[in-house]
């Protein structure tokens, strides 16, 4: 299979040997084909048919499991489906990354795959090419977390500083409540994201919070007449509107 684009060296550091993937499909002739196509790209693939087997591999403890680099997972599942298992993951704590598979492809569905923790969602059917650009790009991010925090997120004219929790907007510094730094510092790390209420207030509140989404609206109004030339026509922190909040 042609490579379909150079191979990043400089962001493998520290590397120790192939990425590991685990596939969980249950339709046999889909799994062989990412199966296939994954091992041929390099990577060290497991694949299993259903969610309570791929959830036995991932929460195993030792060297048995454990350890995966990605998860190539489908929604629709026997026993523990693709959704409860990515839900079930996070709430463990556990940050592999996930690429959803799906048959569905309205925004909804994407959405909610992001919502509960997915990192990237593609719909079926899907060509290979594409499979594996997007698992390439989650594997180099996967690798890049392991590379000293940025010290500076920069976006047109804010810079937010990560360790020092400051903020600078068209050169001057803003001062902002421990709340709206998070809220920003989240939003500046995924540009473009479209997030909800809900996972901003687990995000940035804990899901231990107790309180509604209308938290996030006030603190969004706060955090853009901070930052926005003009907060009534924001141009930093838009509304999608019937889904919540996307930076950039
Ligand atoms: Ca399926």
């Amino acid at each position: 299979m042609q490579s379909i684009e150079p191979l990043d060296v400089s962001s493998l550091a520290d590397w120790d040997g192939p990425s590991r993937v685990l596939v969980v499909e249950d339709e046999d002739l889909i799994r062989e084909m990412l199966e296939l196509s994954l091992q041929e790209e390099g990577y060290q693939v497991t694949a299993v048919a259903d969610g309570r087997a791929a959830l036995n591999l991932l929460l195993g403890e030792g060297e048995s499991g454990g350890s995966f680099d990605l998860v190539v997972l489908d929604l629709m599942l026997p026993q523990v489906n693709g959704l409860d298992l990515c839900r079930l993951l996070r709430r463990q704590g556990n940050p592999t990354p996930i690429l959803v598979l799906s048959a569905r492809s309205s925004e909804t569905d994407r959405v909610l795959g992001l919502e509960v923790g997915a990192d990237d969602y593609l719909t079926k059917p899907f060509s290979t090419r594409e499979l594996i650009a997007r698992c390439r790009a989650l594997l180099r991010r996967q690798r890049q977390s392991y590379l000293p925090q940025p010290t500076v997120l920069q976006y047109k004219d804010i810079e937010l500083y990560p360790q020092q929790c400051r903020v600078v907007v068209r050169g001057q510094v803003v001062n902002l409540s421990p709340k709206e730094f998070r809220l920003l510092e989240l939003f500046m790390n995924y540009p473009r994201r479209v997030w909800s209420r809900e996972s901003l207030l687990d995000r940035v509140w804990g899901p231990d919070f107790v309180g509604d989404s209308k938290t996030v609206d006030v603190h969004i109004r706060w955090l853009r007449q901070k930052l926005e030339r003009d907060p009534s026509h924001p141009e930093y922190i838009l509304t999608v509107r019937g889904f919540g909040y996307r930076f950039g």
